[in-house]
């Protein structure tokens, strides 16, 4: 496994790379979610690059960007038992030099949501991913199901900015609990741990109202956060939605594709998840 920490390595070394080439855009501090979207990426592609950077445009001034969990040597031993061919790990000067000003707007469906709650967010993560595509240009590239809004924003980057790639999802790994996997539960207390799975019991609540027939979206949206609420650890709701998987308009009847995803602060910790109704 090589690793580049500057663009001219990375691009020198990609020069001799076999195709098809996937992409599996990481910040690091790598759990099982991120090496099943890795493991999925080596199985499908003739050569595996990803990366490890902690996007500092994507972090409000009041987010944990500097307290956010590294520790890339870990990182890499892990990328390199799974078979990754090349890690780009670059520095936040490399990615945003003294004069960068060009910025990938990602409009309404950005605004929503997590982009309600974290402004900016999407418009971070929607330029370091573009920028990341132009780097490396992968034939396809890897995102979690977890991060559900930033899967519908990226499809609609590539689709908008035909930047010609596949975007494949792989579905959200999860602790035996149900507590899905994520860099930041290193930030719950023991107490805190054990009252987080509230999060993925009360979306499963909406999913069995859902499988017993229920189709008005506010009944759902009232079961998940019923759920929430019974938990005292759970501080805020920041919203609890029913969605159109892919323009994440708010539904009134669910339908089969839709999502119903929340976000709630336990502690310091934001969590968030989803489920896609089937
Ligand atoms: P992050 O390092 O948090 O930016 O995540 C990098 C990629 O891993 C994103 O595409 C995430 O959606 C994905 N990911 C994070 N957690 C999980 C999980 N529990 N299951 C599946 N994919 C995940």
């Amino acid at each position: 496994m090589r690793v580049a920490t500057s663009i001219p390595d990375l691009s020198t070394l990609l020069n001799s790379i076999p195709r098809p080439l996937g992409l599996v855009p990481t910040m690091g501090a790598l759990h099982d979610g991120h090496l099943a979207l890795v493991e999925k990426a080596r199985r499908e592609n003739q050569s595996l690059v990803a990366t490890i950077f902690v996007n500092p445009t994507q972090f409000g001034p009041q987010e944990d960007l500097s307290g956010y969990p590294r520790d890339e040597n870990r990182d890499l031993d892990m990328l390199r038992q799974h078979g990754v061919d090349l890690v780009f790990a670059p520095t936040a000067e490399e990615m945003y030099p003294q004069g960068f000003d060009t910025w990938v707007d990602v409009g309404a469906l950005g605004d929503r949501l997590e982009g309600a709650h974290r402004p900016g967010h999407f418009r971070g993560v929607a330029t370091v991913v573009t920028k990341l595509f132009g780097l490396v240009r992968p034939d396809r590239a890897y995102f979690g199901q977890k991060d559900g809004q930033q899967l519908a924003v990226i499809r609609r980057i590539v689709r908008d900015l035909n930047l010609g790639l596949e975007v494949v999802a792989v579905p959200t790994v999860r602790d035996p609990d149900g507590l899905a996997q994520s860099s930041r539960n290193a930030y719950l207390t023991p107490s805190q741990r054990k009252a987080a799975p509230v999060v993925y019991r009360s979306l499963c609540r909406a999913k069995t109202l859902w499988s017993n027939g229920e189709r008005d979206a506010d009944k759902l949206r009232a079961e998940v956060r019923a759920g929430l609420e019974g938990e005292p650890l759970v501080e805020t709701i920041d919203y609890a939605s029913v969605a159109h998987a892919e323009s994440l308009d708010e539904l009134d009847q669910a339908s089969a594709g839709a999502m119903v995803s929340v976000a709630v602060r336990i502690g310091r910790t934001r969590l968030i998840d989803n489920l896609i109704l089937e």
